[in-house]
């Protein structure tokens, strides 16, 4: 029988969340995606109108079929926790149930259980600023919108992961090494990720069989990506000093996150893979 995947942050055919769509679907997974709430509009919009086609074909030549989007805010674990400046927000009235607790219910209703759960969505509204300039709002915001997400849309999701199923989340270096320029909290915010990872994978592993494990990812052109506005000098410095001197493509992300979820992996959990070309391994740059 097929795997059902939800896939929370994708909201374009550009990012990690989308290859890994693609690579899990070319697998035989069955497709869910979580798109933040004020990205809806356009990512539904765009896909309607074909503008996503060419990216949707699979290595077989057929066409990757998304079964629903679901509109999702990961910051808020149930709409008691809405403040009314978001409630009233007309970017979010127009849609409905996107807390990640009712997003999992949702699910639940329309499709009973799933296997693969992934989470490939971070925001730090101070990413831009060094820690030393960070606020304590953005700081904290980073860790919610970043690492307390995946706690949450765990917890959520575990009562309806299927025993043997898989969860993936996506991380960065700047967690453990310097990489100045990603501020603003974000790589405290990836350091608690890659810790919770172990700690999930215990937790999740004796109570429900699942697997977690995160991929520290080597830097890729995304929407996200773009706003920290120094990808293209990380995309540089990888090319000239990693073992494997070219541009990681985002589908060899999508690649590992398929073998992660997939039998082949059912005595990975609780780890962090590097798919980034070696550049962590390197000590200096040459
Ligand atoms: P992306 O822009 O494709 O994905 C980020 C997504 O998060 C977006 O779709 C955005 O709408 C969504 N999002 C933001 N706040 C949200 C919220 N509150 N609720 C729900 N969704 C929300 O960019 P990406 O670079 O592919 O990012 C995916 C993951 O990969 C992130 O965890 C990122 O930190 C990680 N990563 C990226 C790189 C890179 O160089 N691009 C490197 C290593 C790790």
């Amino acid at each position: 029988k097929g795997k059902r995947a939800f896939i929370a942050g994708v909201a374009d055919d550009n990012g990690y969340g989308w290859a890994i769509a693609k690579s899990l679907a070319a697998a035989g997974a069955e497709i869910l995606v979580g798109t933040w709430v004020p990205a809806l509009n356009i990512f539904e919009s765009s896909l309607r109108r074909g503008k996503f086609d060419g990216s949707r074909i699979l290595p077989d030549g057929s066409m990757m079929e998304i079964a629903k989007v679901y509109p999702l805010d990961a910051v808020f674990d149930n709409p008691d926790e809405v403040p009314e400046d978001i409630k009233t927000n007309k970017r979010y009235a127009g849609s409905s149930k996107w807390t990640v607790q009712e997003v999992a219910e949702s699910v639940k209703e329309d499709f009973g259980s799933i296997d693969i759960l992934v989470h490939s969505l971070a925001n730090g509204p101070e990413v831009t600023k060094p820690l030393l300039e960070t606020s304590r709002n953005g700081y904290l915001a980073a860790i919610s919108a970043s690492s307390y997400s995946y706690v949450s849309l765990l917890k959520h999701f575990l009562p309806i992961l299927n025993p043997g199923g898989s969860s993936i989340s996506l991380t960065y270096i700047a967690s453990e090494r310097i990489i100045p320029g990603y501020g603003g909290g974000m790589s405290s915010a990836k350091a608690a990720l890659e810790s919770d990872t172990r700690v999930l994978a215990f937790e999740a592993g004796r109570k429900r069989k699942i697997r977690v494990n995160t991929i520290s990812a080597g830097p890729l052109r995304s929407r996200a990506a773009k706003a920290i506005g120094f990808i293209d000098m990380m995309i540089d410095y990888s090319s000239a000093n990693a073992p494997l001197q070219k541009e990681l493509s985002a589908e060899e992300v999508g690649n590992a996150a398929a073998f992660l979820a997939s039998p082949l992996a059912s005595a990975i959990t609780g780890t962090v893979l590097y798919v980034d070309n070696g550049l962590n391994a390197m000590g200096v740059g040459v």
